[in-house]
């Protein structure tokens, strides 16, 4: 029997194949059930955010920018040098240089407190650990993320720059959000 391309062509339309027809209509309708599924998921409302206009909220419990922090009613700084927090970093990111208060200048409530207080954040992984280890609350995460600089030795944030309220505040979101 001789073969042509033509011959088989007509070969293959007679030939219907009813179950290779009966899956692809199963796997297209399947597909269709998959995208109904998928978009009946996505909450109505915006969901592309203006961004830098626009910020995208944080969870309350969220891990950002450090801050040092002082007493409200006297205004010394909480952090009275321990080095707790550096030596609880496992990133060994935290660089405390402690110093003596004197009667003269008194900077913290505690007999020491922080002459020199830096952190870089190019190595931090915001795993909370620093905030954990201090006895006085002293250092805490806040919620800003904004970070990016264009040089690392600018990542490297001083106790001015950490006592110092941060510029812009970022949005928080509810929990159950
Ligand atoms: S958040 Fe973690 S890695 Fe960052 S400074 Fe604190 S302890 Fe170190
Ligand atoms: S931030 Fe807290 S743990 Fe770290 S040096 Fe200051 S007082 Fe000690």
């Amino acid at each position: 029997m001789t073969w042509s391309p033509g011959e088989h062509m007509i070969e293959v339309r007679r030939t219907p194949a009813p179950g290779a027809a009966r899956g692809a209509w199963r796997a297209f309708r399947e597909t269709l059930r998959g995208m109904r599924t998928t978009f009946g998921r996505i909450p109505e409302g915006p969901v592309t955010v203006q961004y830098p206009e626009e910020k995208v909220p944080v969870y309350p419990r969220f891990r950002g920018r450090h801050k040092l922090h002082r007493f409200e009613d006297t205004g010394l700084e909480k952090c009275v040098g321990c080095s707790l927090c550096a030596a609880a970093c496992p990133a060994d990111c935290i660089r405390v240089v402690a110093a003596e208060n004197t009667p003269a200048n008194r900077v913290s409530a505690g007999e020491r407190y922080a002459a020199v207080y830096e952190i870089n954040l190019s190595r931090c992984i915001f795993c909370g650990y620093c905030e954990l280890a201090c006895p006085f609350d002293a250092i805490t995460m806040g919620h800003d993320y904004e970070l990016s600089d264009h040089d690392r030795s600018d990542l490297i944030f001083t106790k001015e720059m950490l006592l110092a309220e941060p510029l812009e505040r970022t949005p928080l979101r509810a929990e159950d959000e």
